[in-house]
């Protein structure tokens, strides 16, 4: 194993314990100091019944997560021309609904992201911060890597044109002023786990100019504590739901395998596979032998973008309570993914990444935490 981008498994540190410390402390700033727009917020989701109210921990996560991409990208998106977005949201749009189309958008796409959509950071400034927050929305639709934070953010966005402009630009700043505090924290709190991610970015990520995934493998230090605490915050607060499910289904990513994808046995089924057993040393085979013994069942997924075609045809409306495993680039948009279909969910972190498609010519086996997983299974308090 090396450490491409983050590892978990730093030597000498406790990554669960550092996380779950961050995490309240994250939520404790929340607490402080957005009580009274919280509770505007809430007002505003019950009477225009846009949603059955979530969580604390989840608004916390889309207000944090908002602050933290309007500072790190409004410098690309407020410079980008809305028709160029506009295509490119399109294209994206085009390539999910027929992956037929993969070849000939993917290159497209890539050429788009390098040459216009971050290839610079400018500090133009936009007339409104609404309007910012707007063009902030399209760019990130656009890129293709945050598609149900949109989602989120759209809420937001309706949630500050409804009111005064004075209180959304309050708003927004505040949001900013939380991104920039958790910036500064995250650092000191999760920064071991992390360091592999500036090294990459400056040595490595010029390779990826041109193609699809520039953006996907550009992201930013603070992005990966962002999913890091995210995900932690999203166990709490889906934990209850998930608990009340009769059957439980871990979902594993194709990296985890022990051989490549022509060597693996596993057998396919519509949108995922069901491993056979081919290797002993194989961490998909030891988590199938374990789901045996503690009563889930393990389904690989092939890729990311099977996701959703998996849980729309396997685990709507079907009581089963999902876990989910993947680098803190992918788990996100996962986990809002299975809230949004109203999957009770939980999820457990890649202690690395490894796969060939974005990170490792070769590839090389990834694995989670096994201790941490049999807590999720069996922890219901
Ligand atoms: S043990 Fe299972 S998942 Fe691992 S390589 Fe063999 S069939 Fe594939």
């Amino acid at each position: 194993m090396k450490t491409i981008t983050y590892n978990l498994k730093e030597k000498g540190t406790d990554y669960y314990e550092d996380i779950r410390k961050f995490s309240s402390e994250v939520s404790d700033y929340f607490s402080k100091n957005f009580d009274s727009s919280y509770s505007e917020f809430v007002n505003y989701i019950i009477t225009n019944k846009i949603e059955p109210v979530r969580t604390f921990e989840e608004y916390v996560y889309d207000f944090l997560s908002a602050g933290v991409y309007l500072n790190i990208y409004s410098s690309y998106s407020n410079h980008s021309s809305n028709s160029l977005l506009q295509l490119q949201k399109s294209l994206y749009q085009l390539r999910r609904k027929n992956k037929s189309l993969k070849l000939y958008i993917d290159p497209l796409r890539g050429i788009i992201s390098t040459a216009f959509l971050y290839n610079k950071k400018e500090n133009k400034k936009i007339t409104t911060p609404l309007k910012e927050f707007s063009k902030l929305i399209l760019w990130l639709e656009a890129a293709g890597e945050f598609r149900e934070e949109t989602k989120r953010f759209e809420i937001i966005y309706n949630f500050l044109k409804n009111g005064e402009q004075n209180y959304a630009g309050n708003f927004i700043s505040s949001i900013k002023k939380s991104g920039s505090w958790f910036e500064t924290e995250s650092i000191k709190q999760l920064g071991n786990y992390t360091r592999g991610v500036n090294d990459f970015i400056k040595e490595l990520h010029k390779k990826y100019r041109w193609k699809e995934n520039y953006i996907f493998t550009g992201r930013e230090r603070i992005e990966y504590h962002l999913s890091l605490v995210g995900a932690e915050l999203m166990n709490n607060g889906f934990k209850r739901n998930f608990h009340e499910t009769k059957t439980k289904a871990l979902l594993v990513p194709a990296c985890m395998r022990f051989k490549r994808d022509d060597e693996c046995k596993a057998t396919a089924n519509n949108f995922d596979m069901q491993c056979t057993g081919c290797s002993h040393e194989c961490r998909v085979n030891h988590l199938t032998k374990l789901g045996k013994e503690k009563n889930f069942s393990v389904h690989i997924i092939p890729h990311s973008s099977d996701f959703t075609t998996w849980l729309k045809t396997w685990a709507v409306g079907t009581n089963v309570g999902v876990i989910g495993v993947a680098c803190p680039l992918n788990l996100i948009t996962g986990g809002l993914e299975l809230k949004s279909l109203d999957i009770p969910a939980q999820c457990v972190m890649l202690d690395y990444c490894g796969c060939s498609n974005h990170w490792d010519e070769k590839g090389f086996p990834t694995e989670l935490n096994e201790a941490e997983l049999l807590k999720i299974l069996e922890d219901k308090n």
